[in-house]
This record gives structure tokens, C-alpha cells and sequence, in this order.
């Protein structure tokens, strides 16, 4: 692969040319041969003036995107009419790979569950953590759907005494219970609640 040495390309893979090594040091990710510095890595491009190294930032340490279809979890942080706001926590598949900061997303009751459902408060509250499908990232914000068996409430917090609560029917209606102080709850549960891990 060909360049000039004014190319400063954002994104590089292995082999691409970066520069000549009269004007960077190879950094990581880059090595020098005959004269001119190429990437070794899959990554973002970083050319440090002050310094005059050229390195290549590895892909693999940038936060995943997060697209259609992914399932992902979060924590329900507020409870509306028609819908619930998540603070996204976790990207299946790259669960050792924290999110951005305040990664917002939102459940709308229609996509709550399969069946129809009334009102959304008797199926998520605050500090429930969720495993949802992500069904929309267009817009302000992006948008999940729990309206599958797998999908749901995998740990609810009882809205009285903030304790985690029980499956203890062992089925997936949603029925929940506080061994504490006892309450009652419904919630739109995964089918592996409280087995589930991240
Ligand atoms: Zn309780």
C-alpha cells in the first residue's frame, strides 16, 4: 500500500503505512522498515507531535457500539407511564468492557412483554437490573424490547425494603416475594431470574 507521507488516516490496519521515520518513531502498534513506519495493529491512528512517535491505538480497547439486535443490561433508573429509563451496564458478549458513562436507554410498555400490558409499573421498578434486546439506536435515544421468554427482570429489588426478591413459585409469571418483610411484587421476569449471570 502506497501513501505520501502527508496521509494521516484515522483508522489503520496492519501493514498501512504511516509515515517516514525521518518524522515519527515507530510507538506501539508500528514498526520501521527501510525507512518508513507501518501499523501492526487493527486501530485508531495516533500521531504525537510533541513527541514524534506514530502509534496505533488497538480497537479492542475502545468501548463496543452498540447495535440492533444486541442484547444488553442495565438498570431501570426511572419509571414512567408509558415507559421505563435504563442505565445501560453491560454489552452481551463483552461483558468485561465497561459502557460509556451514562449509556441511557428506555423500554416503552408496548415492547414490554408479548402479552399486553396495562400499566408498566407492575413490571419494572427502580434498581431492577434487566437483560433486554436492543431494537431501535436511531433517535435521542436508544430503544429495547424485553418482549421475549429470555428477556425480562433478572434481579428485582422489593419496593418496600430494597432486599432482593424471590422466585419462590419457581415459574415464570412474574409472581416475586420479599423474604423479609414479606411483599408481594410483579414484574416482567426473564425466565432465568435470579440464576442469570452477566
Ligand atoms: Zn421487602
Amino acid at each position: 500500500m502506497k501513501a505520501n507521507a502527508e496521509t494521516k488516516k484515522e483508522f489503520v490496519i496492519p501493514g498501512d503505512y504511516i509515515g517516514v521515520a525521518e518524522e515519527y518513531l515507530p510507538g506501539e502498534g508500528a514498526y520501521e522498515e527501510n525507512g518508513k513506519i507501518y501499523a501492526t495493529l487493527v486501530g485508531n491512528l495516533d500521531l504525537d507531535m510533541s513527541r514524534r512517535s506514530a502509534s496505533v491505538i488497538s480497537k479492542t480497547n475502545v468501548l463496543p457500539q452498540i447495535k440492533e439486535g444486541d442484547i444488553v443490561y442495565g438498570e431501570i433508573v426511572s419509571v414512567k407511564p408509558q415507559m421505563v429509563y435504563v442505565d445501560l451496564l453491560a454489552l452481551e458478549g463483552h461483558a468485561d468492557k465497561k459502557l460509556s458513562a451514562n449509556t441511557k436507554a428506555r423500554i416503552y410498555v408496548s415492547q414490554t412483554d408479548k402479552k399486553y400490558v396495562k400499566t408498566i409499573s407492575t413490571e419494572f421498578r427502580n434498581g431492577d437490573v434487566v437483560r433486554a434486546r436492543v431494537v431501535d439506536t436511531q433517535g435521542d435515544s436508544i430503544r429495547l424490547s424485553t418482549a421475549e421468554d429470555s428477556l425480562g427482570v433478572i434481579r428485582a429489588v422489593c419496593g418496600v425494603c430494597r432486599k432482593t426478591l424471590e422466585n419462590k413459585d419457581g415459574n415464570s409469571e412474574g409472581n416475586l416475594e420479599c423474604s423479609y418483610c414479606g411483599a408481594k411484587e410483579t414484574r416482567k421476569t426473564a425466565n432465568d431470574y435470579m440464576k442469570a449471570k452477566l
